[in-house]
């Protein structure tokens, strides 16, 4: 009897994507509907990533854990495109940012609600889980 291969499209929901669909990461997608933006940490030497990683590239260990990002990041820099890679042209013009949380840093976008002529590097900000009228799902990062 042949065995059903089940396909994890739970990445499909984050909307365009310039990397593979189906990754060892995908609780990521399902944390966000939950509402949290998670990375992971690794449970044998404490790395922590963002985006979350299946496998540590300090210890090479698999044994990994989910953390939620919250409080508020240190915005360190940000960009506003006027072009957009492929499969984001639809969505110019929008800003990419970096958020310092001290032991690990989250990339993401400014939510498209801030004013632009409120960002400034090193303000408070937080990122939180946006779902799309579409029915997909990403994250942006808030004023603080
Ligand atoms: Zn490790």
């Amino acid at each position: 009897m042949a065995e059903k291969k089940e396909v994890d499209a739970r990445f499909k929901k984050f909307g365009t994507v310039s990397f593979t669909s189906l990754t060892k990461t995908n609780d990521f997608i399902t944390k966000l509907e939950e509402g949290k933006v998670e990375g992971t940490k690794c449970k044998v030497c404490g790395m922590v990533f963002f985006p979350p990683r299946a496998d540590c590239y300090k210890c090479l260990s698999s044994d990994m854990e989910w953390f939620t990002v919250t409080g508020t990041g240190k915005l360190v820099t940000y960009s506003k495109l006027q072009y957009a890679p492929v499969g984001f042209e639809g969505d110019l013009p929008y800003s990419i940012a970096l958020l310092d949380y001290g032991t690990y840093k989250v990339f993401g976008r400014l939510a498209a609600d801030v004013p632009e002529a409120d960002v400034k590097v090193g303000m408070a900000m937080k990122a939180a889980p946006n779902p799309l009228p579409n029915g997909q799902i990403n994250y942006v990062f808030h004023k603080a």
